[in-house]
């Protein structure tokens, strides 16, 4: 061949390579047939791909409508699955004489997708922050290219090497204390320079992180969970993502994110959202603000935003085998399209179940955000179950005090589920002690009336209205003060590393008082798997008296008595008092195992004590 003939190949050759039509990302990767929604969104994204011409080669799929936005980098797909069949088919773009052919899939669904039975007070969810709980696979901490290429577990701030091979690991631990469920903290791709241990500045709505693992090997986690009869809740963040995430770093259009042109930061004012007298500008800084500057506030107005955010949950509930998710900062995001994915998720998945991450201060404020509320009408959020962050305050201080008819100790807590009659479903609160955001409930100073406040804590938040949740650790006494930092709520678990100087998931290498607190919390948990006084039972009260709070949880003809003693002192109560919850002169107490005699005209207990007593 002539020297020219090569040069000009070589020619063709780089201008094929320079101009061909590159395909950096295809979003969801697949999808499903017989999905209630019809209508699919495939995001394209690449190198000037949006002058392309878009054809499909399916037999059942139709275009519905091809989108191009501001940046010349993205194709928005919008295809019609009214009369879809599961197939493979191809997305062929197509400019001039080049052309690129991208392979596609409507999958089949497993059978009884749709059925799942999501979290529901029967339920204890089991908190864990991925990257703090256990390393089981030291290879993945560090990812090469990745731009947080370190792990320091001496900085709470870095990443610690925790990963879904750790959780697999301790599966039977979690199973043993009771728990029904795992609420995992975030485990989507963070590719952030720093801080990315939290997860909450999503880079990848479709990749988990890959130091915790693969895609398929949280599927396989998540399987492993299913079989040892636990549920699995995902958090999911909607308000924004990462700042590295290419939705950023290169908009498809200026109006995908909220003040684009400048950084604002919320007021977190988010009492505008219900708030009577509120002004347009507080509204508008509120939700639109930044949570902080590394995580831009997605515009969930903007159609395409909404529909890309609807479909990734609805992709991981189907591709995961979800059971629920926990939405991050739900105030903060668009009223009415928030509001609108909780329907679509539930007219997919009936019974699935998502928390919202309420974190408002009084229950006036968490009602609101409830499904059904009547404050929040006629808007309705769809949302069945928000956290009960009130009761958090009223936790926190209710178990030392000496209770007084008023407002101090047991008192608090009567008088705070006095006021239920704002929520439309008492029974759907997300109730807890602590979480990854707060200061850990048990205080580590050493006193021996701390692990009773403990006990009376613990006692009460499985047993009363709500689901409760458990942040990891806390059965082990892990403490925590906020004022240290986040970083601080968030130590590893004892043993979850390899050559940890104590393994705390084994009993031998607790400490007695270790072991006092898991036992206990073990006993309850256990015992309230399946019971329906707790999980379905009404809930009966009377105002403190004499120091002691009693309740009842009843359901059918079987019922609970609590009965907490909210003093220093030994107490003893007139039972004619309680005698229309008291159908029986005997019952068991589920935590001394005794059987308690109640034919006497009064009940003696000790100082700072619980009996749970079973009909
Ligand atoms: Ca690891």
């Amino acid at each position: 061949m002539r020297k020219n003939n090569i040069i000009l190949l070589l020619l063709v050759f780089v201008c094929q390579s320079i101009f061909a039509i590159d395909i950096k990302t295809v979003e969801p990767e697949f999808w499903w047939a017989g999905m209630k929604n019809p209508e699919l969104q495939v995001m394209l994204y690449g190198n000037n791909i949006a002058k392309s011409d878009v054809s499909i080669t399916a037999k059942t799929a139709k275009i519905k409508e091809v989108v191009k936005l501001e940046s010349a980098n993205y194709i928005f797909l919008y295809l019609d699955l009214t009369n879809a069949q599961p197939e493979k088919f191809n997305i062929i773009l197509q400019q001039g004489k080049d052309k690129k052919v991208v392979p596609y899939e409507i999958k089949e669904r497993k059978p009884g997708s749709a059925d799942r039975v999501g979290f529901n007070s029967g339920d204890v969810l089991y908190l864990i922050m991925p990257d703090r709980f256990s390393n089981g696979d030291p290879t993945n901490d560090i990812v090469a290219g990745m731009r947080e290429a370190k792990v320091d577990r001496n900085d709470q701030y870095t990443r610690h090497g925790g990963d879904f091979k750790g959780v697999s690991n301790h599966l039977d631990y979690i199973q043993d204390l009771g728990v029904t469920a795992i609420w995992f903290n975030p485990v989507l791709e963070n590719d952030m320079p720093d801080g990315s241990y939290h997860g909450y500045a999503t880079t990848d709505y479709y990749k988990v992180d890959r130091r915790f693992g693969s895609n398929q090997e949280f599927v396989d986690l998540v399987n492993k969970i299913h079989e040892k009869g636990m549920k699995v809740v995902m958090d999911m963040i909607f308000n924004h993502c990462g700042s590295n995430h290419f939705f950023f770093t290169d908009r498809p259009s200026k109006d995908w994110f909220n003040f684009p042109d400048e950084y604002v930061q919320t007021s977190y004012k988010t009492t505008s959202q219900h708030d009577p007298y509120a002004s347009a500008a507080d509204k508008k800084l509120a939700v639109e603000g930044w949570f902080v500057e590394t995580m831009p506030d997605l515009n969930q107005r903007n159609p395409h935003v909404a529909k890309y955010l609807i479909q990734n949950s609805i992709w991981w509930i189907e591709y995961g085998g979800l059971d629920g998710i926990r939405q991050d900062t739900h105030p903060y995001a668009d009223y009415d399209m928030m509001s609108r994915w909780c329907k679509e998720v539930t007219e997919e998945y009936p019974d699935f179940n998502i928390v919202g991450e309420t974190w408002l201060n009084n229950n006036v404020a968490v009602s609101f955000w409830q499904k059904d509320s009547k404050l929040a009408a006629p808007r309705n959020s769809n949302l069945r179950c928000v956290m009960d962050f009130p009761l958090m305050g009223v936790m926190e201080n209710a178990f030392d005090e000496e209770t007084n008819p008023w407002d101090k100790g047991m008192a608090r807590i009567y008088e705070y589920l006095g006021q239920d009659i704002v929520f439309q479903n008492p029974h759907e609160l997300l109730i807890f002690l602590d979480n990854h955001d707060t200061s850990r409930f048990y205080r580590n100073i050493g006193q021996t009336s701390n692990l009773q406040r403990y006990k009376q804590a613990i006692a009460f938040l499985l047993t009363t209205r709500g689901i409760p949740e458990i942040y990891y650790g806390t059965e082990i006494l892990m403490a925590a003060d906020k004022s240290e930092g986040d970083g601080f709520l968030r130590r590893d678990f004892p043993g979850g590393w390899d050559g940890d100087s104590v393994n705390a998931f084994n009993a031998s290498e607790r400490t007695a008082q270790q072991n006092e607190a898991f036992d206990y919390m073990k006993k309850i948990l256990n015992w309230r798997k399946g019971n329906e006084a707790i999980s379905k039972g009404t809930l009966k009260h009377f105002a403190p008296m004499n120091g002691v709070y009693v309740y009842e949880r009843k359901y059918n003809d079987k019922s609970v008595v609590v009965v907490l003693n909210g003093s220093e002192n030994e107490k003893t109560i007139d039972l004619a008092v309680y005698k229309e919850i008291l159908p029986k002169n005997q019952a068991k107490d589920i935590i001394s195992e005794n059987i308690i005699n109640l034919d006497n005209s009064s009940l003696t207990i000790k100082a700072r004590s619980v009996f749970i007593l079973e009909f």
